[in-house]
């Protein structure tokens, strides 16, 4: 027999301590072997003046045992402290967050019954970077990182969950028609993954008829992958669509290192009175157990808790006296899973983990770099004394022979040459400078350029290099949507 795993366990906030107990104590009745390392995170560590919610000696624990089973933590309000769920699964590179959302119709009301649909998001990258500045008086920036590798991870996690798990389609959701570039990497990359998997079907949607079809016909997907943020909307609203946030579980995996817990928040509003639904997490330790090998007892507690709600045990957050039989408190659903340990479900195809395959870990492969050049130089203005027009006269007077100014745009819209009087425009103001036709561009000159645009009195507040690579441009070209 392998060796007792030993699991980190943090029991959370709010609901989060009541949750743990109920699954652990399921857990140990369905023969789960692990010993457990107890951290404490959330609420009390940020007061005690650790603004990510956690202890050094914490890390110390997640990096030793490698897997850990969370609660849910309250972040406190205010400003100051950071998500500590970013900061463990960007730290801990846990690239991959899996959200499985499935219907239980007709035992849990939802106006989807034949939903079953995995969201795969990206989990470190996209706006998730938290790199943000304020650079003029009206105007703040949030910067977006898309990665070749990031891609390259989550897109082939995605193919090889699908091959494993029997799925039939992979779908990708991005905002390319917009963010051509970033978004256009994620699904460049996609395509080019997926042509790796013949016998899998492969879609792109736009994210924004992507979700209008997900909330309003979800049966129609089956894996979804998507940058962080669309991920981050959109798991949740597919776990609302199946009934409950309370019955949803997800993993955050690593390399190395794995995270399971539910995807709802610590719920204070029903914190100390027991009724909290412990699914979520449940579901949760189940992926734990498949993901440790232990797959006897994640199926035998999958199956006790399909079971359980098809015989009407209902937490109240899903209690409705069409379907149920009895509305229960935690502790009596727990006692009630327990109970039906060796029985399967009788209306719900029996869940088999029989074969179930280990934890994908996908990797990127490095590339030769491309051939990169610089082709001109867009710098940033912080400027409000005028015209475009004012402003091209006053550049132009400072162009440098080698840098000619060839564009202004103003939030992403041409205002210089041939802006229109309607273009509303702000402060923030970027000025495009290309060398003549043919001729090659060096940092020498962007620093000669920027010494000319202070000289004339303006306020660079950055610049932006301009690279081909291979000859391909690396900066968006027109003027914007
Ligand atoms: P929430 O998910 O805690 O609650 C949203 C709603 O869902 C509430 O009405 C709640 O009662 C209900 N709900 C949630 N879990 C339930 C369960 N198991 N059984 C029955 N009903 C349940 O979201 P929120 O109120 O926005 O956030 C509360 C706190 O949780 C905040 O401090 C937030 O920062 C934190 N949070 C933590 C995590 C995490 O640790 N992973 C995730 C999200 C939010």
């Amino acid at each position: 027999m392998a060796p007792k795993p030993i699991i980190t366990v943090a029991h959370g906030n709010g609901i989060g301590p009541e949750i743990m107990k109920a699954t652990l104590r399921i857990l140990e009745a369905a023969g789960a072997r692990f010993d457990i390392e107890t951290i404490e995170i959330g609420e009390s560590v940020y007061q005690r003046g650790f603004t990510s919610g956690i202890e050094p000696s914490a890390w110390d624990s997640l990096r030793r045992t490698k897997v850990f089973l969370k609660a849910p933590i309250t972040t406190p309000q205010g400003g100051g402290f950071k998500s500590l769920n970013v900061t463990i699964r960007k730290t801990l590179g846990l690239y991959a967050n899996v959200r499985p959302s499935v219907s239980y119709h007709p035992f849990v009301a939802t106006k989807h019954p034949r939903m079953d649909v995995v969201i795969i998001r990206e989990n470190e990258e996209d706006l998730y970077a938290g790199i943000e500045h304020r650079e003029t008086d009206q105007v703040v920036q949030c910067l977006k990182l898309i990665t070749r590798p990031g891609c390259e991870k989550i897109v082939r996690y995605a193919f090889e969950y699908a091959r494993r798990n029997n799925r039939k389609k992979v779908t990708c959701f991005t905002k390319d028609n917009i963010m051509k570039l970033t978004d256009g990497l994620f699904h460049k990359v996609f395509d080019e993954i997926g042509a790796e998997y013949p016998e899998l079907q492969k879609e792109h949607w736009i994210v924004d008829i992507g979700a209008a079809r997900l909330a309003d016909t979800p049966e129609i997907f089956d894996v979804i992958v998507m940058p962080n943020l669309y991920g981050d909307i959109l798991s949740d609203v597919a776990a609302q669509l199946t009934g409950s946030v309370g019955l949803a579980g997800s993993a955050n995996i690593g390399e190395h290192i794995a995270m399971f817990e539910a995807i709802h928040g610590s719920a204070p509003d029903l914190a100390g009175k027991g009724i909290a639904n412990p699914s979520g997490l449940l579901l949760a330790a189940v992926m734990m157990l498949v993901h440790l090998g232990q797959t006897d007892a994640a199926e035998r507690i999958h199956n006790a808790f399909l079971r359980t709600l098809e015989d009407g045990i209902h937490t109240p957050d899903i209690y409705k006296p069409e379907v149920s039989s009895q509305k229960v408190d935690n502790a009596q659903f727990t006692e009630a899973i327990i109970q039906r340990l060796d029985l399967l479900p009788q209306r719900f195809q029996p869940v088999s983990y029989d074969h179930a395959p280990a934890t994908p870990i996908a990797t990127w492969k490095p590339r030769p770099p491309a051939d990169k050049q610089m082709v001109g130089v867009d710098v940033f203005l912080d400027w409000a004394k005028g015209s475009p027009d004012d402003l091209a006269c006053t550049l132009r007077s400072a162009t440098n022979q080698s840098l000619a100014l060839s564009m202004i745009t103003n939030r992403g819209v041409k205002v210089w040459p041939g802006g229109m009087p309607e273009t509303f425009c702000t402060d923030h103001w970027r000025c495009r400078f290309l060398p003549a036709e043919g001729a090659k561009t060096s940092h020498d000159d962007v620093i000669q350029l920027l010494h000319k645009v202070q000289s004339v009195g303006l306020d660079f507040i950055k610049m932006e290099n301009l690279y081909t690579f291979d000859g391909e441009p690396g900066f968006s070209l027109g003027q914007g949507q």
